[in-house]
């Protein structure tokens, strides 16, 4: 008899390591991508199969079976076993953790991949019921056998037709007139096919674009490098178009989802087939019905956030990240991995074409591309009839701009919307004011858990911060001398009412994520956006992204020196970066657009680089720079980050941590540090950081696996969290 292997088990723990056990003793197949329920400590956890071995360091007799085998048939395939060991490895996170950041929360939990239901019938007797008579003794018990007159009902479809049937449910079953029975319902929650609509047809640059893609199934990468407006998505469409036709699923990786409704509707019309949306604001149960259709292959189309990476599925033939450059790809907690690096990753792995698209490519990605690693196509002109917009700067010292307008971008706001055009203000700081301070004693709100200042909400008339969250109510008089106090500085808030001051009788629209809160009210705001009914909007990030307003001819950027100053290398190209695409929002049709930057700093060489030579300028000169300071992409990065309560222990921590990477320096990694973050103190946790960097990757991996493996047991490291971000994109 052959002795029965031993499970090789992730579970949700953070420790970097698989746990053995031996098979459930109930029987059943137990193989790699099923999940198991194991005693774990004192609990029992759901724990996936990630191996199996034929022995375990431990004897036999140590070690415990399985309580039970959840799955009959792995749910996993060994590509997407193999992405998560991947993950685990690469980001030095805990496999566990990375198999639970993976699975749908119902997976997580143990619940069947097939979702249950109770479907509710009559019986004979239940059948020959005469309601009318019923109904005169029990009324809700009649109702209940009328609703199930017409065949049997699933407890969902009941809880809509006739509320309050749970209540009789147990009477009517023990007197026998209904039966109650558990089904799995393997609905696909895919959408129906529809008529595909023509479109138009490409231009040589799109033609070139979608044969270079084609022309090898296998893996390849391309970046998809063409101004916002250049067809990129119509590229992304003919190519969707031929691996659907062959039988292949398409996954689609996007910023954020709530941008991406117009992206939808057009696969809709012109592919015929609405993609299943995967993202963090669907209920458990319709994640899982997500999750499920795209692993057994009955959704063709699968587009979703950065969590969607993982999501197994069963015939892919593509991955599409689209603006490839938007840092909510990479997650910043927890398991702090890039969805576009995975993607590329992954379809290497599956040996499937991947395309990266942007206007304003991250300069990891153009470097791969000068490396010959990655395939650059780039899509030169606008299509169709629409001309790139002028840009001009407004010079803050000549042009003063109490209300944070200048008489420049007031006049232009003037004559866009006069001739029917629409205005777009861009301000990347929500709120009245970012700071409130006493005209006496120049004394300026903080918040009490951060170092950091409290934001004006004047309509809430409180005080935020928006690093932690914390508010209190906006008290007018200073805390220290009592005199009053005044907003400083310009937020959303404080634009829209100083453009209604200027525009009365206009509609102005903002749009960030205080006025967006509400259900619903992103998509109000949006329509009246898309119709022109809005004449002027003033939005943040929120409204730079991913938008095609048909009447927006102007776009005003009320103050872009924060970014010439950054304290981070990245800092001059994701100013570059945003302004591009707020910009790239203007004069999407016939009419020419208009960009208008307002700056205190016209002379700053930065400009002149970004108007002369636009986005792929700043990015050469960049380069050039990060090649010079040995930045990345010139070398490799990770960040050892620690917070908390009290000072000395963060610190305690990383001294001791600097220490053992000295002592697993495999050679060719510098450690520097620790230093405080930017911001020490923040939700009332001090915060310090340890950063590696290297020239080379393989050192700084190797010398990462061991210093986590130390740093688990050191017992400093009892005191704080401690996190380790590989290919960190926030340094500070
Ligand atoms: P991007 O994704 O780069 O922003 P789109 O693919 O959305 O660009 O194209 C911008 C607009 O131009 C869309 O309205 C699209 O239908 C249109 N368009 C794209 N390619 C062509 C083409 N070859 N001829 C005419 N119009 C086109
Ligand atoms: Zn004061
Ligand atoms: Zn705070």
């Amino acid at each position: 008899m052959s002795v029965a292997p031993v499970l090789k088990v992730a579970v949700n723990a953070p420790l970097a390591r698989l746990f053995d056990y031996l098979p459930p003793r109930g029987g059943g197949d137990a193989r790699p991508g099923c999940r198991v329920l194991v005693p774990f400590g004192r609990q029992r956890q759901v724990g996936m199969v990630m191996e199996l071995a034929a022995e375990s360091e431990l004897a036999r007799t140590r070690l415990k079976h399985a309580q039970q085998l959840i799955d009959a048939q792995p749910i996993l395939a060994d590509d997407d076993l193999w992405l998560l060991r991947f993950t685990s490895d690469y980001y030095h996170h805990p496999i566990g953790e990375v198999v639970a950041a993976a699975l749908p929360a119902l997976l997580r939990q143990g619940r069947p991949l097939a979702t249950e239901s109770e479907l509710i019938s009559l019986t004979g007797t239940g059948a020959e019921i005469a309601l009318p008579l019923l109904a005169r003794r029990a009324k809700r018990q009649a109702e209940f056998l009328a609703a199930l007159a017409g065949g049997p009902l699933r407890a969902g479809e009941l809880d809509e037709r006739l509320a309050g049937w749970r209540r009789q449910r147990q009477a009517l079953i023990e007197k026998g007139w209904v039966r109650a029975e558990t089904v799995a319902i393997d609905e696909s929650g895919v959408p129906e096919p529809v008529e595909a609509q023509p479109g138009p047809a490409l231009s040589a640059e799109q033609q070139l674009a979608v044969a270079g893609v084609l022309a090898n199934p296998g893996f390849s990468t391309t970046l998809l490098d063409g101004v916002t407006g250049s067809g990129k998505t119509e590229v992304y469409l003919c190519i969707i178009r031929e691996l659907l036709a062959a039988g292949r699923q398409v996954l689609i990786l996007v910023p954020e989802i709530g941008l991406t409704s117009q992206f939808v509707t057009r696969l809709e019309e012109r592919i015929g087939q609405r993609p299943l949306l995967l993202h963090s604001a669907l209920t458990d149960a319709e994640r899982l019905v997500a999750w499920r259709s795209a692993a057994n292959g009955s959704a063709p189309l699968v587009l979703g956030t950065r969590s969607a990476v993982f999501v197994p599925l069963a015939a892919p033939g593509l991955i599409v990240v689209d603006e490839e450059h938007d840092a909510s790809f990479k997650q910043q907690e927890g398991l702090r991995y890039s969805a576009r690096d995975l993607a590329v990753v992954r379809g290497k792995r599956l040996d499937v074409p991947v395309i990266l698209g942007s206007a304003t490519p991250s300069l990891e990605t153009l470097r791969r591309c000068d490396e010959g690693a990655y395939r650059h196509l780039t899509l030169t002109a606008r299509a169709g009839s629409a001309v790139p917009p002028l840009m001009r700067l407004v010079d803050l010292n000549r042009f003063p701009s109490p209300d944070g307008l200048s008489e420049p971008l007031l006049q232009a706001i003037r004559q866009h919307t006069g001739r029917g055009g629409q205005a777009l203000i861009f301000l990347n700081r929500r709120g009245f004011a970012p700071t409130l301070i006493c005209a006496s004693c120049g004394h300026i709100a903080e918040c009490r858990r951060c170092d950091s200042r409290m934001t004006v909400h004047l309509r809430d008339q409180a005080l935020a911060c928006h690093h932690c969250g914390a508010t209190r109510p906006l008290d007018n008089a200073c805390s220290d001398c009592g005199s009053p106090c005044m907003p400083l500085g310009q937020g959303t808030e404080r634009i829209e009412e100083a453009l209604g001051t200027h525009f009365p009788g206009q509609l102005i629209t903002r749009i960030d994520s205080d006025t967006t809160r509400l259900k619903g009210a992103m998509d109000r705001a949006l329509s009246l956006a898309m119709s022109g009914e809005a004449k002027i909007l003033v939005g943040t990030q929120m409204l730079s992204k991913g938008h095609h307003f048909p009447k927006l001819t102007l776009v005003g950027v009320i103050n872009a020196d924060q970014g010439l100053f950054s304290t981070d290398f990245r800092g001059g190209e994701r100013l570059a970066q945003s302004l591009v695409q707020v910009a790239g929002r203007a004069g999407r049709e016939r009419e020419q657009g208009e960009v208008i930057v307002q700056t205190s700093f016209p002379g700053h060489p930065f400009w002149k680089e970004l108007f002369t030579g636009g986005y792929h300028r700043v990015a050469r000169y960049s380069m050039a720079e990060r090649e010079a300071a040995g930045w990345p992409p010139f070398s490799r990065l990770a960040l050892l980050r620690a917070s908390s309560h009290k000072r000395d222990d963060a610190w305690a921590f990383l001294e001791d941590a600097a220490r053992e990477s000295a002592a697993c320096n495999p050679g060719g990694v510098r450690v520097l540090g620790p230093v405080s973050a930017t911001m020490e103190r923040r939700a009332g946790r001090y915060r310090g950081q340890l950063l590696l960097q290297s020239q080379a990757r393989q050192p700084l991996h190797q010398m990462l696996a061991a210093l986590t493996a130390r740093l688990e047991s050191l017992s400093s490291a009892r005191r704080v969290r401690w996190s380790v971000d590989v290919d960190p994109i926030e340094l500070f």
